[in-house]
């Protein structure tokens, strides 16, 4: 193993004049406690609207959230029980989230795609003991997966203050009015900073989902972290179209939102007119996607509507330097692009003020440490962020801790430029061995995007007699053009061991639900030398 070398930066993310210490970040303890605190001043003020076109104030929020804790309460749910959520973005379901959050109870994001048998994985190994969903047909595979057999006890590793559940599952829908018994009280919001919130699963793009424990304290400092270095304050208005069984839109769009006691406007799904109408209609400031968001609001002619958010953010996968140039020429304005994991949320980010590079993730966030391996240049990320460890695999949490618990083992490879910033060259399983010359494939999908006919480009390494492995690019198209054309362009920015040994054209690529790439996926599409 190669030592770590330690990245600088959050000078970069602090407004000037101001002090930081990055115990500021815990200091609320928990999501319940920082929030009721931001809630409870000027409680008339607007929270959250969602398709409904209502908007629910702060008060009122507090107290949904709190007859949904009660309801709970009375279903015979205590702390430490998990409760799987699992529904499309309404105010309702963030009330019951944040209920159960007050109440102590560990929340399980699921993704409301899931098949059965992906459903089925997540609930033999988190054992929840009850739901939030939107489906009946969800409730129904939830229960039935707990029936199942070879449902074992939980193992006794970082997971081991998750009791086993307790008797049926406890449904709860989204949408139905909670049932609370006049005078009913519960202690809520004791949670503390090291009490697990979250177990969220990864979204397994590079194998089967694997649960990461979140505490209060990671998701806390993560959220703080946040609005300090994006200047978020309680004036801000977020569009969130993002789904919330993603820390994206979970843990940085609704935690944030309710740490600043800013508003969000809730979308169920990502629609590019309906996003760029509610920018316009509810005059908000801000908006964070994920590049194909992006891509897809370039085809819009109404874009320029986003001219008066003061903050885009982008994150997740890539964002082509091509459609970061295009949208700051026809909004005015950059997008801020960031960084993060699942495991130990948001890392790196732009600066707010100060340049946002094109291709680059920017530096360090306030209070979180981040290494680059000198011998891999793999990222490590360290500090108040980084989960506790994965439900029920202790092999694997190992495996991500290489160096002790200090260090996160992130599996993407970075480079660091003159001025301090991060770049992403990709994840370290879909490097390409050619010829024994590393290759990252988004080097060479760059290099193919920058050609004026090609849309989009995904490159994978595809299993070679004469080189170990070959670079195969798959390219979807504005207009035609060979392969021929395409290699030759591509040879101006690529040495030759990196150009692509062929190209396939496609009308789409696969896709997870956060627009991300499934390159596994993709390799299998590429035909074998021999048929
Ligand atoms: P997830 O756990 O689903 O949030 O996926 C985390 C992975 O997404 C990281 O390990 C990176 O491979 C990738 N990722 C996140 N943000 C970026 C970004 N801005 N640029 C490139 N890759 C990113």
């Amino acid at each position: 193993m190669g030592d770590l070398r330690v990245v600088s930066g959050w000078r970069g993310h602090i407004p000037k004049g101001n002090r930081f210490d990055p115990s500021d970040l815990l200091k609320d303890e928990s999501l319940p406690k920082s929030w009721v605190k931001a809630l409870s001043e000027e409680s008339d003020r607007d929270l959250f609207s969602d398709s409904g076109g209502r908007w629910v104030r702060r008060g009122e929020f507090l107290e949904l959230s709190e007859r949904a804790a009660l309801e709970m309460h009375s279903s015979g749910l205590e702390p430490g029980d998990r409760i799987v959520l699992s529904s499309t973005a309404s105010i309702d379901m963030v009330a019951k989230y944040v209920g159960a959050l007050r109440l102590g109870l560990v929340v399980v994001p699921m993704n409301t795609a899931y098949t059965r048998s992906e459903v089925f994985h997540i609930v033999r190994d988190v054992k929840p003991s009850a739901a939030i969903v939107d489906s009946a047909k969800m409730a129904e595979w939830i229960a039935a997966g707990i029936r199942q057999p070879g449902f074992v006890e939980p193992f006794q590793g970082p997971g081991a203050c998750l009791p086993m559940p307790k008797g049926d599952l406890q449904v709860f829908f989204t949408g139905a009015e909670p049932k609370v018994s006049p005078g009913l009280t519960v202690p809520l919001d004791e949670a503390l900073g090291d009490t697990p919130a979250l177990i969220a699963y990864t979204s397994g793009t590079t194998g089967r989902p694997k649960g990461a424990i979140l505490t209060h304290g990671n998701l806390l400092a993560c959220a703080k972290s946040l609005n300090i270095a994006w200047r978020w304050t309680n004036l801000d208005r977020l569009v969130l179209s993002l789904p919330l069984f993603h820390m994206h839109g979970l843990g940085v769009g609704i935690n944030g939102t309710l740490c600043a006691g800013s508003s969000a406007v809730l979308l169920e799904r990502f629609d590019p007119e309906a996003v760029i109408d509610a920018v316009k209609s509810h005059s908000a400031s801000m908006f964070f996607g994920v590049p194909t968001m992006y891509q897809r609001l370039l085809d819009s002619k109404s874009l320029r509507e986003f001219q008066t958010l003061r903050l885009m953010v982008s994150g997740s996968a890539p964002l082509s330097r091509e459609v970061h140039r295009e949208v700051a020429d026809r909004c005015g304005t950059a997008i801020l692009e960031r960084y993060g994991t699942t495991e130990s949320l948001i890392d790196i980010s732009n600066p707010y003020e100060g340049g946002r590079k094109p291709g680059s993730v920017g530096f360090p966030l306030p209070g979180v440490e981040v290494a680059i391996s000198t011998d891999n240049s793999e990222i490590f990320i360290g500090g108040p962020t980084v989960f506790k460890g994965y439900l029920n695999d202790p092999k694997a949490t190992a495996a991500a801790f290489p160096y002790g618990k200090e260090w996160f083992a992130t599996g993407d490879v970075g480079t660091v430029d003159d001025d301090g910033y991060v770049a992403i060259a990709g994840r370290l399983k879909d490097l390409i061995i050619s010829g024994g010359y590393n290759v990252y494939p988004k080097e060479v999908e760059e290099a193919l995007r920058s050609h004026p006919n090609v849309k989009d480009a995904a490159v994978v390494g595809a299993p070679s007699k004469l080189w170990g492995e070959e670079v195969v690019a798959f390219v979807i198209k504005f207009q035609d053009v060979s392969e021929e054309d395409l290699v030759l362009h591509a040879s101006q920015f690529l040495a030759s061991y990196k150009r692509p040994k062929r190209i396939f054209f496609v009308e789409e690529f696969p896709r997870n639900a956060l627009g991300k790439v499934i390159s596994a996926e993709l390799r299998t599409m590429v035909p074998s030398w021999d048929q």
